[in-house]
């Protein structure tokens, strides 16, 4: 690949001063990272520019067809000073997965992850200090060919923006409460469901919409055939501790392969947990919860790292997890892999980067 040409801004922004308040994508930082996609050239002029506005032409088929695929991350300030990232690799890999289901041609991702550290670099003074902030990075790639036509396209763009965030917990690990979703569906074996590719969100909308109505905060998806089988939450990927066993739905093509699912599994089979990727009907679970076997829920993905549900609404049944509260399960994962990530404790998986 090229080497990355740097243009900074004379315009530097002024930096959010309340880190308690940075919320959740909220701010952008002083530059982002661009790469153009052109048939017969490749992936080329990778550059670090004044963030800032992208010109479309009203024809972009991005805006059309959906043609788009992301990733999510962030970069972590270690107590020494040092820059951390979290297997960005895994993302880069899962970009191409990505990537190759929508029809987008394949990234380098070992470039790709040079790119993302020197722009971090450049705008490492971003990165907020407060306890539990970190700075959430967003790669994504779209279509532009001017053309109201559906097919793959050749002109593409990639492009990284960098966001300070704030703490996901302020007080500390609350639970949240889900609803199983039993009208919608997200996606189908077949469909695009294990991409990161922004239809799938768009599919999700409206059932979160209404489950943020009756008070509940995410849903739950059953998959899309039986209406049966739990997938996954909303962002998330999803665990429960039923007696000695720990359960999260296996990868079958519906589900997004979540880097932070990956890193529990390997952490808690290091640890001498028995973990089973199988399928695991909403019946099972119910079933569990009647018989007290049910012992945990926890969502996991990288913007909360891990989610502990308190409680699952089925229809008219009601799953009190827990009582309400943090298992001890959902803790240790929790405190293992922020303190992997936060420099706090010794990574003894090599899962962090520094940049
Ligand atoms: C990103 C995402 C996840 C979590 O993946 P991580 O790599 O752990 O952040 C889970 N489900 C969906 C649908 C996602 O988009």
């Amino acid at each position: 690949m090229e080497k990355i040409s740097v243009q900074l801004s004379k315009n530097l922004k002024s930096k959010p001063t309340d880190q308690k308040n940075l919320g959740f994508g909220r701010y952008y930082t002083d530059h982002m990272f661009i790469m153009n996609y052109d048939e017969g050239e490749g992936w080329h002029n990778p550059r670090i520019v004044p963030y800032g506005p992208i010109a479309l032409d009203p024809a972009a088929m991005c805006l059309h067809y959906g043609q788009e695929v992301f990733e999510g991350l962030k970069a972590y300030r270690a107590d020494d000073g040092r820059i951390l990232l979290f297997r960005p690799e895994k993302n880069m890999a899962r970009l191409n997965v990505s990537n190759e289901r929508l029809c987008i041609p394949q990234i380098d991702e070992e470039f790709c992850v040079e790119a993302i550290k020197a722009l971090v670099n450049v705008d490492k003074d971003w990165i907020p200090t407060e306890e539990g902030t970190s700075l959430y990075i967003r790669p994504f790639i779209f279509a532009v060919d001017p053309h109201v036509g559906v097919h793959p396209a050749k002109h593409l763009l990639f492009v990284v923006i960098l966001s300070p965030v704030g703490a996901y917990y302020p007080e500390g690990l609350n639970p949240v409460n889900i609803v199983v979703e039993t009208k919608y569906v997200r996606a189908v074996k077949g469909g695009m469901g294990f991409a990161k590719t922004a239809g799938n969100y768009a599919a999700s909308l409206k059932a979160q919409d209404e489950a943020e109505k009756i008070g509940f905060t995410q849903v739950l998806w059953l998959d899309g055939l039986h209406r049966k089988y739990i997938e996954e939450v909303g962002t998330m990927n999803i665990f429960f501790v039923i007696g000695d066993e720990i359960v999260t739905p296996a990868l079958q093509g519906s589900v997004l392969s979540g880097i932070t699912r990956m890193s529990t599994i390997e952490l808690l089979r290091s640890k001498g947990y028995t973990v089973n990727e199988r399928l695991i009907s909403i019946d099972e679970v119910y079933e569990a919860s009647q018989n007290g076997t049910l012992k945990e829920v926890f969502g996991t993905g990288t913007a909360a790292v891990i989610s502990p549900v308190g409680q699952l609404l089925w229809d008219d049944k009601r799953m009190i997890i827990n009582d309400g509260k943090i298992g001890t399960i959902s803790q240790m994962v929790y405190d293992t892999i922020t303190g992997i990530q936060w420099g706090k404790i010794t990574d003894t998986f090599g899962w962090s980067t520094e940049v």
